[in-house]
């Protein structure tokens, strides 16, 4: 079975719409699909819908910005039921974070000689989640810089000059608002976020006391040289291992499913996804917000 855990569609900063992104998903040989997009869901209903029409497993999933000890981390969730009203205020609160982020972003742009950032980006967000990747794309796309890596690199990375820090959700909030909607938590892509190996394994150790079960041990940024070692992080923390492709755009470097088979000596997200898959077709009511 091929799961492909971690994507994303327009309702953040990916470029296809999540109908497309299914479509995509499914020609590619991908059995089950998540899409997580950044501190939102609303991709999630018409990728639900596009899955069944193709006949494919589908995992609601979200991909909530956190803070830890300075750094931003991303915390995965899947099988999530996105009417869950504790998940939905936490993730509206970020949302507004990013409003806020995006008009500072828009200053410091201005600041460098670089005006009308914030109209450029409302054009490609399209009133949903504003994410730095669209400032990549307005500075790609007025001429700025030559791709979306220089983008980062020149100005939106942490200590660059259009760089505007922000307190997102902390640990413990990010996994009780997924745990809480019944969700898994998963630490994605660990290898991202330039840890020291010490580090890394305070991170994952706050995780699990928080409640987090998985980590991505095959997901974006990972070599393949790195798989054994998170194979034996997931062990060690007795994390199940999670695999995903982080796809945005179909044009970039990744593409659905396109990664090997999980580690076989680690114990995989997949039987916790099959109760997902066949207790979770409809989301339970229990949580519901919008009862009518
Ligand atoms: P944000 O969530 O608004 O802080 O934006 C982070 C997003 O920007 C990530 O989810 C990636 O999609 C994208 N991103 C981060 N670093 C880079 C990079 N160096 N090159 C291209 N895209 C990046
Ligand atoms: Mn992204
Ligand atoms: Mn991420
Ligand atoms: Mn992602």
């Amino acid at each position: 079975m091929i799961a492909d855990l971690h994507m994303h569609s327009i309702a953040s900063d990916g470029t296809l719409s999540p109908d497309e992104v299914v479509r995509l998903a499914a020609d590619s040989g991908v059995d089950v699909i998540a899409l997580t997009d950044h501190d939102v869901t609303d991709g999630l209903a018409e990728a639900r819908a596009a899955a069944a029409r193709r006949g494919i497993g589908f995992i609601a999933g979200v991909e909530i910005s956190v803070t830890w000890n300075g750094r931003l981390l991303h915390i995965v969730g899947l099988g999530i039921d996105e009417r869950h009203q504790g998940l939905q205020l936490g993730l509206a609160g970020l949302r507004d974070s990013r409003r806020l982020r995006a008009a500072r972003i828009a200053e410091k742009l201005e600041r460098c000689g670089i005006p009308d950032a914030l109209k450029g980006v409302a054009a490609y967000a399209n009133g949903a989640v504003i994410s730095r990747s669209h400032f990549a794309r307005f500075l790609v796309e007025t001429g700025r810089v030559r791709n979306a890596e220089q983008a980062f690199r020149r100005y939106l990375r942490r200590g660059k000059p259009a760089y505007a820090p922000m307190q997102w959700a902390s640990l413990a909030q990010a996994v009780e608002w997924i745990t809480g909607a019944g969700g898994t938590a998963v630490i994605a892509h660990p290898m991202r976020y330039e840890l020291s190996a010490s580090q890394l394994r305070v991170m994952v150790a706050d995780f699990k006391a928080c409640g987090g079960e998985a980590i991505e041990v095959i997901g974006s940024g990972h070599d393949v040289s790195e798989y054994g070692r998170l194979a034996a992080l997931a062990n060690e923390f007795g994390l199940l291992a999670s695999c995903g492709s982080d796809f945005h755009d179909p044009a970039g470097r990744v593409l659905p499913g396109r990664y090997p088979a999980l580690p076989s000596d680690c114990v995989t997200i997949h039987a916790r996804l099959q109760s997902y898959l066949d207790g979770r077709a409809q989301p339970p009511s229990r949580h519901a917000v919008n009862a009518a």
